[in-house]
């Protein structure tokens, strides 16, 4: 199993280091020739305008969005939004996910915080509840076509979303030592 990860801006560095914990193998993805021979592609939290102007400096627009025609996809925070249909601004996003987003939907950088989550795709061998950093997040607005809600804040806000292969989180499970996100996405990437 091999995973890249988008290394344009970020914390992509996290997301490797808990990809080489359970085993995976792993590349950095900065140009479209990065991408071949991969099952699975995490895009990292950062600033979704940069990642996504460097994106189009770097001609991975269309590459990236061949790529999940077929092959697994998982954004964070940043990456979620770069993954989403509409993200209510200007600014280049693949449109692969048919989920609205609202950036920075919780407020400033100082408004970021933690809570438990109740979310059932990832408690079925352990049933702990699964602790999730909001750092500026996003905020899945919609979920529509054929993604689906895939975790909630208990007042029913959404923040993670399935959409077959496509993953969207709008929180950051590369910054805990719960491995079971990552893990769940290698499956999805099988
Ligand atoms: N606020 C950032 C954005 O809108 C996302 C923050 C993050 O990835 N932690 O792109």
């Amino acid at each position: 199993m091999k995973i890249g990860v988008l290394a344009l801006q970020g914390d992509f560095a996290e997301h490797i280091a808990m990809l080489r914990r359970i085993g995976a193998e792993t590349a950095e993805v900065r140009l479209p020739q990065h991408l071949e021979g991969l099952n699975g592609l995490i895009i990292p939290g950062g600033e979704s305008t940069t990642i996504g102007k460097m994106a189009v400096a770097y001609g991975l627009i269309d590459a990236l969005r061949q790529f999940g025609q077929t092959q697994a996809i998982w954004g964070t925070c940043a990456g979620a939004i770069f993954l989403s249909k509409d993200a209510q601004r200007q600014q280049p996003l693949l449109g692969l996910m048919d989920i609205t987003v609202e950036r920075n939907a919780f407020g400033r950088q100082v408004d970021s915080f933690e809570a438990d989550l109740h979310i059932p795709a990832l408690q079925q061998a352990d049933p702990t509840p699964y602790h999730a950093i909001f750092i500026r997040a996003p905020l899945i607005e919609s979920v529509n076509g054929s993604a689906q809600i895939l975790a909630q804040l208990t007042d029913g806000r959404i923040v993670a979303a399935l959409q077959g292969k496509l993953l969207a989180t709008s929180f950051h499970p590369e910054l805990t030592a719960d491995d079971r996100f990552h893990r769940y996405f290698l499956r999805l990437a099988q």
